[in-house]
């Protein structure tokens, strides 16, 4: 191996010392020498130069440890911006985002099914109008997408819905845009944000489970992204729940994502409506573009019997699949995120009750389902939380 240069050296600190205080939040110059096993020396140097850059500042005073008190330190967060992009449902989104993770502006633009190369001209859109209004300079762009990504080539291996195969999307941006670009799939991105902008530097572990156009799981092991050998790690919507269950995208039946997808859910609600004259959904019985998902919601809360049976038992399977999780993970704390949130407490009762039924007491006495607070962003600020990762 070549020895790095000075200049190497330097910037690998620089960058090293950035990412320690963005990950930790405040912190005083001690603690970066500590973290980062940097000479004082060295970490003055380079944090007067990052003031100078305009990328961290002194914020006041903190607590004394017995000498001088320390002057604290944050990265600031306007100075630079990035973009963020979500292709995970029929809407692709972005954002332009702060170096705190604060989406300052943004952009949707509606997916109506297209695939292939008219999807990607949708991508180029949405990161257009984002380019066009950014106010700082740009760090570069974040992305989840689904599908099988592998992010170290940075090529879509396989996106079913928008028909990609062996797309070298990363390679496309850069050379379109000049800027750096990462991807992740998109319910990995959704756990990086939500330990990124949730649990950072609290707990070392973490699992999501995003539900939307088909159903993932992202896995955090001590604080970083766990993507797997072939970077399909999470990759739960296939697991066969039911035997002889419906047909699945994949070829096999019965796959969890048949039962508790976004469309699953829309599915049942429609067929409900025009079988069942009682249903409070049969309104809906003559027009079924009318159902939406929160049709469906409503219909849950006003006690609708089927309805509620139905979304008893998509917790039911949600946490067939965590109780095998937790068997293999020993992982504590479980976000979900999605629409699926709408239906509330009474669908964490019955993850949380199938958890318990189905995995060692001992694991699952302190395992935690919630649902995450960081609604339709997820996956934007799970983006930009990727980038600024690789990148600060
Ligand atoms: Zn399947």
């Amino acid at each position: 191996m070549k020895k790095a240069t000075r200049e190497q050296t330097k910037e690998h600190n620089k960058k090293l010392i950035l990412n320690t205080v963005y990950v930790q939040g405040e912190m005083s110059r001690a603690d970066i020498a500590r973290l980062t096993k940097l000479t004082r020396a060295t970490v003055s140097s380079i944090v007067s130069e990052l003031i100078d850059d305009g990328l961290i500042d002194e914020i006041g005073q903190g607590k004394s440890l017995g000498g001088k008190r320390p002057i604290i330190l944050k990265v600031l967060g306007n100075s630079r911006q990035l973009i963020g992009i979500d292709l995970a449902d029929n809407e692709f989104r972005g954002g332009i985002v702060d170096l705190n993770g604060v989406i300052v502006n943004r952009v949707k633009i509606p997916v109506n099914d297209k695939s292939g190369k008219a999807a990607l001209n949708l991508v180029y859109n949405l990161i257009d109008s984002l380019v066009a209004t950014s106010t700082s300079p740009l760090l570069g762009i974040g992305i989840g997408t689904p599908g099988l990504i592998d992010a170290h080539e940075g090529k879509v291996r396989s996106a079913i819905n928008l028909d990609w195969q062996d797309l070298p999307l990363r390679k496309i941006l850069k050379d379109r845009y000049n800027l750096n670009v990462y991807m992740a799939n998109d319910c990995q991105v959704a756990a990086l944000g939500e330990y990124t902008f949730n649990y950072r530097g609290t707990i070392p572990n973490l699992i999501v489970v995003k539900v939307g156009r088909g159903i993932g799981a992202g896995i955090v092991i001590n604080g970083k992204l766990y993507q797997g050998d072939d970077f399909g790690a999470g990759e739960i919507g296939h697991i066969g729940i039911k035997e002889n269950g419906l047909q699945c995208v994949c070829g096999n039946r019965g796959c969890l994502e048949t039962i508790v997808s976004n469309k699953a859910v829309l599915n049942y609600a429609v067929e409900l409506a025009q079988n069942n004259p009682e249903s409070s959904l049969h309104q809906f019985s003559n027009s079924k573009n009318r159902i939406d998902y929160n049709s469906v919601v409503k219909s849950f809360n006003a006690g609708d019997d089927e309805i509620q049976a139905f979304i008893h038992d998509i917790g039911r399977c949600i946490g067939i699949t965590l109780a095998n999780m937790v068997g293999i993970l020993n992982i504590h704390n479980i976000s979900i995120a999605g629409m699926i949130c709408n239906f509330g407490n009474d669908l964490l009762t019955s993850i949380q009750q199938e958890i318990n039924k189905r995995s060692m007491p001992i694991l699952n006495r302190n395992t935690r389902v919630v649902f995450s607070n960081m609604g339709e962003d997820i996956i934007i600020r799970g983006a930009a939380a990727l980038l600024m990762i690789n990148e600060l």
